[in-house]
């Protein structure tokens, strides 16, 4: 039998706790025979009865596994922490607000079955206010035109993922976590599945925008250093401009020398000159640094999708 862990991050989520483990168990329920199911509870410093409420779960049910992390570490970390400790062939990631619907991961386990190493939820509708939807849309713009990977939009970190991506994804020590971003760096076999994203059933969300803009900020910053070469990429364009510019005004000297004001044209040429070297040099020190950063987040360089060697059985 298959073993199949959901991985929940709960921060203040009283309200929904129980009406969420009663959608998962009535997902699990038709298929126990053939899975054996954990619900694997990040409690991540709720101040409210969450963490009560997930112990009386499991006094019920030992299928409930419940951890409490020592402060409010942040969704992705929680994330990361369940992960960590669930111990499946297949774990599944899922908010605990009810916005991803329980019965998806049905699909997803489906999809599991059909090949898929990483099945993500991709979303084909979303119930969020029109702030939400319009600053979600930007960034995933903006990220997948800058980033190195190709990390589907509108996805969560809702998604069904195989032990062995599981298992390359322990090895990412990066403690800026974005993790959808990750998933999609250790590759395999990934696939979307289509659904449609509920409003959050109770309670208010954890994201404010401050972290919202932290996670951008991780997506971004983590799988791009374009805005490092645009650095170098300004200086060059100002360095050449400038140049011309400085061609241009010794012309003007040279044909025209009463257009111009005396010792205008050496302070002026020379500060937009000086401007762009710094400019260039500036770009040069950020190429170090990002290297220096690639290296630092000390990423697994690949993943082996098939290992066969050695003598082959007869
Ligand atoms: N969450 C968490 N720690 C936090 C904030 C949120 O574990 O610091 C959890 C939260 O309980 C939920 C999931 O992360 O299960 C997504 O958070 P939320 O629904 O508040 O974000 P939104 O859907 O508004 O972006
Ligand atoms: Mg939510």
């Amino acid at each position: 039998m298959k073993s199949v862990a959901f991985v929940l991050p709960i921060y203040d989520e009283e309200g929904n706790i129980p009406l969420l483990y009663e959608r998962l168990a009535a997902v699990a329920a038709p298929l126990a025979d053939r899975y054996a199911f954990e619900f694997v509870f990040v409690d991540d410093g709720s101040r409210d009865r969450s963490l009560a409420l997930l112990r009386g779960l499991r006094e019920r049910d030992e299928r409930v596994s419940v951890y409490s992390l020592a402060r409010n570490s942040g969704h992705q970390i929680a994330v990361t922490a369940g992960i960590d400790v669930a111990d499946a062939d297949a774990v599944i990631v899922m908010d605990s607000d009810l916005q991803d619907p329980p019965e998806v991961a049905a699909q997803l386990i489906a999809a599991w079955e059909g090949g898929a190493d990483v099945a993500y939820a991709q979303r084909r509708t979303r119930d969020d206010g029109f702030f939400k939807r319009l600053t979600a849309g930007g960034f995933y713009w903006v990220l997948s035109k800058l980033a190195r990977i190709d990390i589907p939009r509108d996805t969560g970190d809702f998604r069904l993922m195989d032990r062995k991506v599981v298992e390359e994804l322990r090895r990412y020590p990066e403690h800026n976590r974005f993790i959808r971003g990750m998933v999609a760096d250790v590759g395999f076999v990934q696939r979307p599945v289509l659904f449609d994203r509920d409003a959050r059933h109770a309670g208010k969300t954890g994201y404010p925008l401050s972290k919202m803009l932290k996670l951008a900020a991780d997506g971004i910053l983590g799988f791009s250093s374009a805005p490092l070469r645009f650095i170098s990429g300004a200086g060059v364009v100002l360095a050449i401009a400038s140049a011309l510019w400085v061609v241009y005004l010794a012309l003007q000297r040279w044909l025209n020398p009463d257009s111009l004001v005396e010792g205008w044209t050496f302070i002026m040429a020379g500060m937009f000159l000086l401007g762009g070297i710094q400019l260039l040099m500036l770009g040069i020190i950020g190429q170090y640094i990002g290297r220096i950063y690639e290296e630092v987040q000390a990423r697994p360089l690949y993943a082996f999708a098939v290992r066969e060697s050695g003598p082959r059985p007869r």
